[in-house]
């Protein structure tokens, strides 16, 4: 056992209210339903487990938080050291007046759906994202012209050494599918500033969205959305995917989606490295064709096998 590893014997950890799962496999967590294991799996009971975990773990122990895993591609070798988890603690909405307090482990769809009882309008855009809040936060997620800076008042997070923050929209600088959050920050709530609105009018917008996205989008496929980011230059990454030729492009069961050519699929069997040697392929050839970099949107973590 390396000196890494030791450090991850039970006796090591710090004594927590939530749960610890060693080896998690990781495909049963992302939505591309591959991964290797990640050594350690924490899904702390509340903030202050988390906290508290935080500022007990062992020093060298690496911390790599996750929300449902819908951006993510997690490498074949796995992920070394602890993933942590936010679950059922960190799942409260709350509203107030026009502010609507929500939990990072919150769907989004779930916060979308709260504001449309509410008669609050905002945050329709969040219904289709099947991520949660704090993976909202940590990627500005957005669609349909809106984004999760349009509407953030604040949100708190802790840091590495388990104490709690709060910080407000005008004090990070969020950009296009970048929080820009603190390194090693852990986002726990956040607060968005909505409109009141007739529901009726929410919930037409609210299944108009679900609508495109549904004639748009594989959204029943094990994908990680879209794959690359849209270049600055004002041209969509889909077109010049498709440009290149690279629509239903395969590497084995790894496939550029024959109905959004800026989503992959892992048909099956695809492994990690499958899908991340298809888009480096498709990078390659939209350089080729169009002269355009493209930029991975999708976070590729862990080690390769
Ligand atoms: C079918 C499909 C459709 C999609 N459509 C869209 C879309 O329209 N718009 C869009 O923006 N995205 C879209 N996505 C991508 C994805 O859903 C979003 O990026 C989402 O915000 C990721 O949230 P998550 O909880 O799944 O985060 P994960 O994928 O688990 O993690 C993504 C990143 O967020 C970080 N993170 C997660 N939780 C926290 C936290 N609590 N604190 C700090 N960092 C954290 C992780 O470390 C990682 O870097 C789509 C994905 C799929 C599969």
């Amino acid at each position: 056992m390396t000196q890494f590893k030791e450090s991850l014997a039970i006796e090591k950890l710090p004594s927590v209210q939530g749960r610890y799962s060693f080896g998690h496999l990781m495909s049963q967590t992302t939505w591309f339903k591959v991964g290797g294991a990640a050594d350690l799996l924490f899904r702390p009971a509340d903030t202050v487990d988390l906290c508290h975990f935080l500022k007990n773990k062992p020093s060298n122990l690496a911390i790599t938080c996750i929300g449902a895993g819908s951006n993510l591609l997690v490498r074949d070798g796995g992920i070394e050291g602890c993933v942590v988890k936010l679950g059922s603690g960190f799942s409260d909405i709350s509203i107030e007046n026009d502010l609507v307090i929500a939990g990072a482990g919150c769907l989004d769809r779930t916060v979308a759906m709260k504001c449309q009882e509410a008669g609050l309008s905002g945050l329709e855009f969040l219904v289709g994202i099947p991520g949660t809040i704090g993976g909202a936060l940590a990627m500005n997620a957005g669609a349909y012209e809106n984004e999760t800076k349009d509407f953030l008042e604040w949100f708190e997070f802790v840091d590495q050494q388990g104490v709690l923050h709060r910080l407000h929209t005008n004090e990070i600088h969020m950009t296009y599918r970048h929080g820009n959050l603190p390194a090693g920050a852990i986002a726990v709530r956040a607060a968005f500033r909505c409109i009141k609105k007739d529901p009726n009018e929410i919930r037409i917008k609210v299944s108009d969205y679900l609508h495109k996205r549904e004639e748009s989008q594989p959204i029943r496929g094990r994908t990680g959305g879209s794959t690359f980011k849209n270049p600055s230059q004002g041209s969509k990454a889909w077109e010049l995917i498709d440009l290149a030729g690279c629509r239903g492009l395969r590497i084995g069961d790894a496939q550029v989606s024959e109905k959004h050519c800026n989503f992959l699929l892992n048909l099956d069997a695809a492994r990690a490295n499958d899908i991340e040697a298809l888009g480096t392929m498709v990078q390659k050839k939209v350089k080729e064709i169009t002269g355009q970099e493209l930029e991975w949107e999708i976070i590729r973590i862990g080690s390769r096998l």
